[in-house]
């Protein structure tokens, strides 16, 4: 699949780049365009694709500070800048618009809901979120930011990818220490995704299409990805249970949102040498994949790379009723009205203090 991709915000800038640097290193060609948008200047400063400063009669270049209606309203106010920074990168060939972003912080969390909407607008390709939900361990107000940009990111876009934090975060690391290894894991495999529409090695019945990519996101909502990878022998007849064990990690421990198992449509695509893959071990795993999403639409194809190991990619479509993603909503809910009696609490004391007619100390 073609894509033009567009980081908003710190987190997605840096995604952004790392998906581009995966595709320029591997040679697939995939993403044919990338643009950052921030309202930091020093968080566009380190990164090599093209950028735009957005609100800069607002904050100064400073960022929004995790006010995601700020990010908002300053996309919204300069949205006509970041489309003509877009023309002439959005060509007949491409076939989605990527908007990224980290959804618990300010510029990303407000401002992607807003830009996906401009561009479902503007533009008749699809026009899809990969949305990073914060990790467990980040405070109240990351997950209500988090929670309302999902719910507004995933109305305004045609299907959003979720990967949360936690997923495929390295034990051992703090979340912060571990960002630049969980940004080359997004890349990795929301890369293999993108490009695995673009073989050209080997095309023949079984090798997968972007269409089928397209196809499965088509129920809108949200949707998962997973990804596992083992070594392989030589010869397809000995790796059948090679096939199923990566497709059954992959959704079962290698997911971006851990729970998640029930969907409306899905993908399997395995990825390695084509003569490697053995199709009675993808029959096997597409019938599994049936069972436990729960879904009658699995697609399935293969995706020729030159690799010793063999890896499967599972894309989920449409897991909005999935537990995980329930338990992260209501937990968004539950931070919020938290930070509400909070602030009640503060409006009480000041009013009682206020009215006093003793003298304070200092
Ligand atoms: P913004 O610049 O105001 O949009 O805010 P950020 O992009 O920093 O968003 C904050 C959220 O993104 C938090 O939940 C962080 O955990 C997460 N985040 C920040 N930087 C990164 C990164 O490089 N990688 C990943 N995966 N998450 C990040």
């Amino acid at each position: 699949m073609k894509t033009v991709l567009i980081g908003v915000g710190q987190a997605g800038g840096k995604v952004t780049s790392s998906l581009v640097e995966f595709d320029h290193d591997m040679g697939f060609e995939s993403v044919r365009g990338a643009l950052a948008v921030n309202t930091a200047e020093a968080d566009l400063q380190p990164l090599s694709i093209d950028t735009v400063l957005v609100g800069q009669d607002r904050v100064k270049g400073h960022g929004v500070g995790g006010d995601n209606e700020l990010g908002a309203e300053v996309m919204q106010s300069d949205i006509g800048e970041v489309l003509s920074a877009l023309d002439g990168r959005i060509t007949a060939e491409a076939e989605a618009i990527v908007v990224v972003a980290g959804l618990g912080g300010g510029t990303g969390s407000g401002g992607a809901p807003v830009l996906a909407k401009e561009l479902s607008r503007v533009y008749e390709i699809p026009v899809y979120g990969l949305g990073i939900l914060p990790g467990r361990g980040e405070g109240a107000m990351y997950q209500v930011n988090a929670g309302r940009s999902l719910k507004t990111l995933a109305r305004e876009a045609d299907a959003t990818i979720l990967i949360d934090n936690d997923a495929w975060h390295s034990s051992g690391e703090s979340l912060e220490e571990g960002f630049d290894s969980i940004n080359r894991s997004i890349a990795r495999r929301v890369g293999l995704l993108f490009a695995s529409g673009e073989a050209v090695e080997g095309v023949g019945e079984s090798v997968v299409d972007s269409s089928e990519v397209i196809n499965t996101l088509r129920s809108g909502g949200v949707a998962a990805l997973g990804y596992a990878s083992a070594e392989a022998d030589d010869d397809a007849d000995t790796n059948v249970n090679v096939v199923t064990s990566v497709t059954r990690n992959a959704l079962l421990t290698g997911t971006s949102l851990p729970n998640a198992t029930k969907a409306d449509a899905a993908l399997l695509v395995v990825a390695g040498k084509p003569e490697r893959i053995s199709r009675k071990g993808v029959e096997r795993a597409r019938k599994w994949l049936e069972e436990e999403t729960g879904s009658m639409q699995v697609r399935g194809g293969d995706f020729p790379i030159d690799s010793e190991r063999l890896a499967s990619l599972v894309l989920l479509g449409g897991v909005e009723r999935s537990e995980r993603l329930e338990e992260f909503m209501r937990q968004a809910k539950e931070a919020r009205e938290e930070a509400q009696r909070q602030e009640q609490d503060r409006e009480e004391t000041d009013k009682l203090f206020q009215n006093d007619d003793l003298d304070s100390l200092l």
